[in-house]
């Protein structure tokens, strides 16, 4: 065991703040990594201040993990020290189910341990986030880091960027097809450079005419401002897929109508129920399908790291000195960043 600092919630009103904990001695499979950079997701707040019922505390989120390797395991073969690696959404699965034999760890049947607020499988401790100055994880969920590729930018292709590539890859998003992304937060931006990268025509729709410009510097071909009902209207039918990245309620009827015949609406920014309801209709009578879809496996996580490094793919971020993480929540909420604050972890040590 040695000693780890890190910025957790003690409960769901208070604010983050500093904590020293423990962190496990690699085991065999285990690679020990000193933190450089964490992304902060809006999961990490909707989990510090327990929106979806599931948190446990202390709190310490932080899933969007890029840093240096300290130690390994005597079995470990994938990484060795000194190399630049990537940790993710998740830390373990039961490796062995149908999910999980598949590459798609994220669905494992027995549930993956998340990388925070999650039992340890080994020892049942609660797993600890990126939010500190190193982290233990076995080799298999953790990801090379392309050489070349700028570090803190590419921090945010560990959720934003694989939870908006897997969903695009698995619905076989590409040229010829239209797509709306829905909203243009941390992962409403990577969404529109991805979808672009891929080959498709790219909409925004978001709630703010102000973001006209910049989305299309992100890639957008066109932007619908979604509290304008007469373009709203105008969209009737226009796209094969929408991407909806909102975090909170909202009413899918109006983008659903938006959609072809056979059109898909992924949903990845809500895990509650749908309120207000969804007209049957809007399915029913154009053989449109509401979908899902749960971050990505970590083949396919190392998959976007390569295709980013390829095609020059960046988050825009803001880096943050961790001491103003509270502040960066508020803001977040606000929409006030462009588009992912990324935690420069050095400031830990400040
Ligand atoms: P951000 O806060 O960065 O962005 C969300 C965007 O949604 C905003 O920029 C805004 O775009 C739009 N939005 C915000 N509030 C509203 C509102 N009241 N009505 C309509 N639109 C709104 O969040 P993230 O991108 O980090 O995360 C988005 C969601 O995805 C979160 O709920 C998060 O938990 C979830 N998530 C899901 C994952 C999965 O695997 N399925 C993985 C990671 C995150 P605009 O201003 O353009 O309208
Ligand atoms: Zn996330």
């Amino acid at each position: 065991m040695y000693t780890a600092i890190g910025y957790a919630a003690q409960t769901p009103t208070s604010p983050l703040a500093p904590m020293t904990f423990q962190r496990r001695s690699p085991r065999p499979d285990d690679v020990a990594i000193d933190i450089l950079y964490c992304g902060v997701c809006h999961s990490d707040i909707h989990q510090a201040r327990n929106e979806w019922g599931i948190a446990v505390y202390p709190l310490m989120p932080g899933h969007e993990i890029i840093g240096r390797v300290t130690a390994v395991g005597d079995k470990v073969t994938a990484h060795k020290v000194g190399d630049l690696v990537g940790v993710g959404c998740m830390v373990d699965s039961c490796r062995t189910c149908e999910a999980c034999a598949k590459d798609l760890e994220q669905y494992c049947l027995e549930g993956p341990t998340m990388t925070y607020a999650t039992p340890d499988r080994v020892d049942g401790s609660n797993t600890m986030g990126g939010y500190s100055s190193s982290i233990v994880v076995s080799e298999h969920f953790v990801v090379r880091i392309p050489a070349g590729m700028d570090l803190p930018s590419a921090a945010p292709i560990l959720c934003a960027g694989i939870t908006t590539y897997s969903p695009l890859k698995h619905h076989g998003v590409g040229p010829g097809h239209k797509i709306g992304i829905l909203g243009m937060g941390g992962l409403g931006h990577m969404g529109i450079k991805l979808a672009k990268a891929l080959g498709a025509e790219v909409t925004l729709f978001t709630r703010s005419q102000a973001k006209a410009e910049e989305a299309r510097r992100q890639g957008a071909d066109h932007v619908i401002v979604s509290t304008d009902a007469e373009q709203m209207r105008a969209a009737a039918g226009r796209f094969d897929f929408l991407l909806d990245t909102i975090p909170v309620q909202h009413d899918l009827n109006p983008y659903l109508e938006t959609l072809k015949f056979d059109g898909v609406h992924i949903l990845v920014g809500l895990i509650e129920p749908i309120d207000p309801a969804l007209h049957a209709a809007n399915l029913v009578m154009k053989r449109r399908v509401l979908a899902g879809s749960l971050i990505g496996g970590i083949a396919e996580t190392q998959e976007v790291l390569d295709f980013c490094a390829e095609h020059d793919i960046r988050c825009d971020i803001e880096m943050l000195d961790i001491r103003n993480i509270n502040q960066a929540y508020e803001r977040m909420i606000a929409g006030d960043v462009k588009y992912r604050f990324v935690i420069d972890m050095a400031t830990l040590q400040g």
